[in-house]
């Protein structure tokens, strides 16, 4: 078996680091916004979109936390950006709209973006105003990223983009998308000629088209580019790169808060259905999901330091993400046991949290990649195929 590092350091495990005042900052804010009624708890994921909520959260400081001043950032460490960050979605806070850009774009681009690109986009993402999509799946390339047909040519200035993206979240509310594109023909390695471009969705040529979920709701969409040049400030990278660059997100894309946080609020239904009259049978299912549940949040903040330090942790982050969406759908199948409501969709109430949550959790352990190939990522890693 190949050396499974870089894996972490268990015995310097959550060093303390105290973040009360910040956690208690972070917790009026969103009490505000509970009273304004901007949070609707157990109702509203990582992907509820709320541009007015993503400015004021910027407007405190809590986006582009850990981003230099010069692009609007604010300098502070990873754990502190991690602080925030889960207790934003254990509030069950309506983030889409920041989110994927604070995530994973906006240090996309402020690693391999131009300096042009970085002037224009990041101060925007850091104030709150640009929403963000990734545009890496298309209707015959999902798991198998490295077949995408949406191609990048080069024309004068610039590239012109010619394909089709699907499964993209809030594509109908993003300002840009990250494309990944084949700029170049196939050859025999496959993950060769891909680039990813950052490109602004209001361009002629671009179309967006709703795709509704189970929920009811329309998050996800298909996006259909039709020629439009995007300049060549807005490739990332230095072009056939694309694979490197895409696989290096996915590991802030697969080992956050998000990946085992987006059940919380009926996390919290259940327990407080407890509360002055304790089941013992209800009291060690809901201690078995704590339990898991701590135990993948320090995994989590591990891989959180190993990126810090600039480290790979593909395999670790992949183990959390199989993980982290287990134990979120693992959730609803507790809730659906213990409590006396039948899930009632569309309802405001713990009713309407269980059926937003039955119906929510099938894509958890689609999105971000599906649990057959995060298998097969680990097994590749830990040197079994
Ligand atoms: C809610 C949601 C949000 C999403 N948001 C985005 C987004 O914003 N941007 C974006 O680009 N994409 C997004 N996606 C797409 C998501 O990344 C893909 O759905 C996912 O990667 C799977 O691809 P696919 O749907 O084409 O399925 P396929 O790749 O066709 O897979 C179908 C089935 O076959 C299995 N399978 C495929 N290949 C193998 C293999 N080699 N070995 C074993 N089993 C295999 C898969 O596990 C799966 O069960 C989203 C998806 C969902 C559900």
């Amino acid at each position: 078996m190949r050396d499974f590092l870089p894996f972490p350091d268990f015995s310097d495990a959550a060093a303390p680091r105290d973040v009360s005042r910040l956690r208690a900052e972070v917790r009026a804010f969103l009490d505000e916004e509970r009273a304004s009624g901007a949070i609707v708890p157990g109702l509203q994921t990582w992907t509820s979109f709320d541009r007015g909520f993503s400015e004021r959260a910027a407007a405190r400081g809590y986006v582009a936390m850990t981003w230099p001043k010069r692009y609007g950032g604010h300098e502070r460490s990873a754990f502190e950006r991690y602080v925030v960050c889960e207790e934003f979605l254990a509030a069950g806070a309506p983030v889409g709209s920041h989110w994927m850009a604070d995530r994973q774009s906006g240090p996309q681009i402020m690693r391999n973006g131009s300096e042009a690109l970085r002037e224009e986009v990041l101060p925007q993402i850091a104030a709150g105003k640009l929403t963000f999509g990734i545009g890496m799946s298309e209707p015959d390339s999902g798991s198998d990223l490295s077949s995408v047909r949406t191609k990048a040519e080069k024309v004068e200035g610039g590239w012109r983009i010619e394909g089709r993206k699907v499964w993209t979240t809030n594509a109908h509310h993003a300002d840009y998308l990250i494309v990944l594109c084949r700029s170049a023909p196939k050859t025999e390695d496959r993950y060769a000629g891909l680039s990813q471009f950052v490109v602004p969705l209001d361009a002629p040529g671009v179309t967006v088209r709703p795709l509704v979920n189970l929920t009811g709701e329309h998050e996800l969409n298909e996006v259909v580019f039709d020629g439009n040049v995007v300049p060549d400030a807005n490739l990332l990278g230095k072009g056939g790169d694309g694979w490197k660059l895409v696989t290096e997100e996915l590991a802030f894309e697969r080992s956050g808060p998000d990946r085992f946080l987006s059940t919380f609020g009926l996390l919290k239904v259940l327990v407080a259905a407890q509360a002055g009259n304790p089941d013992s049978h209800a009291a060690i299912e809901i201690g078995r999901l704590v339990a898991r549940l701590s135990s993948i949040r320090q995994l989590s903040l591990l891989i959180g330091d190993l990126l810090e330090q600039g480290r790979s942790a593909t395999a670790i982050a992949t183990i959390a993400k199989d993980l982290g969406t287990g134990l979120e759908q693992e959730v609803p199948e507790v809730a659906r046991r213990l409590m006396a409501e039948r899930p009632a969709r569309g309802a405001t109430d713990s009713a309407g949290a269980l059926a937003f949550a039955i119906l929510s959790a099938p894509c958890f352990s689609l999105r971000g990649g599906t649990r057959e190939i995060l298998k097969g990522i680990i097994a590749r890693e830990l040197g079994l195929r």
